[in-house]
């Protein structure tokens, strides 16, 4: 009966993962930051960040907003700057220089995707890397390449692997899949797993729309990781029993049954690899406040970082 009860109790525990909350991890982040926030403040200087939004895309407005607020719950000065869709690409640039210039402002972001008149590189091109805090400049890509850690690297990736440090996921020497290769998740992710230092040297493998045998690579996989994009496309045959799962994907799809007549899911079928994944991200509340609350933390990086270039 006892090694009855210890067998039942075996397969309790391997049929429920770990779900790795993106919600409580982020407050973790949140709770240091304000220490930080306070210290700087304390030395009269406050950490602001620009955020720029060009034209009214639905999303990108909501996204805006969401760091706007967060900005002001945690005390740091925070400028939107909502211009038309109408904007050119002079106007666009002179307003970034404008803001590379000011003092008062230690992080800039220019809201993607930018109405198609935009040229979104040269925009990215001109922000002073030292306020690239979404880590998009050729600078910082350049800094995540060769380990140097006074870049800034994309938020969602940091926020990844946050997820994984914090719930205490072996990243040294495991095989990483990652499904992707955007220069907003997946490259920099692979980047930044496999960097020579404790929170990283994972072996990682990239897969995209064009990878062979993509189910057999992912099977491999002690952790893996979607970033592509397609509602619940990898299914529980994509992962090995045990696998750790991050869905990174945030896509609507169409749900009558919501006010809304949507519902979010992520790149991962959830209800089937939960059954085989030793943990697993949910969506929402995974990587998506990971990655605001990684947005703070590079803002406060580069308010730090700027007072060291004073000196
Ligand atoms: P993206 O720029 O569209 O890139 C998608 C990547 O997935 C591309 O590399 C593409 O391959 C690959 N891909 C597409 N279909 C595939 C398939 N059938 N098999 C294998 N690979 C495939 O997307 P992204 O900006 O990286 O975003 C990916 C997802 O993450 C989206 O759902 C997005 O909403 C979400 N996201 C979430 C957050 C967050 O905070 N949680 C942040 C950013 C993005 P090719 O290169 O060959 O085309």
């Amino acid at each position: 009966m006892l090694a009855y009860w210890a067998l039942a109790g075996r397969i309790a525990c391997f049929t429920m993962p770990k779900l790795i909350d993106g919600r409580a991890i982020a407050e973790k982040v949140y709770v240091d930051l304000r220490r930080e926030i306070a210290e700087l403040r304390a030395k009269g200087i406050t950490p602001g960040l620009a955020v720029i939004l060009v034209g009214d895309n639905a999303a990108s407005r909501a996204y805006v907003r969401s760091k706007d607020k967060m900005c002001r719950e945690l005390g740091l000065h925070s400028l939107k700057l909502e211009l038309p869709a109408s904007t050119t690409q002079t106007e666009l640039l002179s307003r970034v220089d404008e803001l590379n210039q000011d003092s008062s402002i230690h992080g800039i972001l220019v809201q993607s995707p930018p109405p198609e008149h935009i040229d979104e590189p040269a925009i990215v091109r001109a922000l002073d890397p030292r306020k690239d805090v979404d880590g998009f400049h050729p600078e910082n890509v350049a800094k995540l390449v060769i380990d140097e850690p006074t870049g800034f690297v994309p938020c969602t990736p940091l926020g990844v692997q946050r997820l994984l440090v914090e719930s205490e996921i072996e990243i040294n020497g495991a095989h990483v899949v990652v499904l992707g290769r955007s220069m907003i998740v997946g490259k920099p992710l692979a980047l930044l797993l496999m960097q020579k230092n404790k929170n990283g040297n994972a072996t990682v493998t990239v897969v995209h729309s064009r990878s062979r045998d993509l189910v057999q690579i992912t099977r491999s996989a002690d952790i893996v990781i979607a970033a592509i994009g397609r509602a619940e496309f990898v299914k529980a045959d994509y992962v090995r029993e045990g696998a750790v799962v991050i869905d990174v994907g945030i896509n609507r799809v169409e749900d009558t049954t919501s006010e809304r007549g949507y519902r979010l899911v992520g790149d991962v079928a959830f209800d089937e690899v939960s059954k085989k994944a030793s943990a697993i991200t949910p969506v929402p509340g995974g990587v998506g406040p990971m990655t605001i609350a990684m947005l703070m933390a590079n803002t406060v990086k580069a308010t730090r970082q700027s007072l060291l270039q004073l000196q």
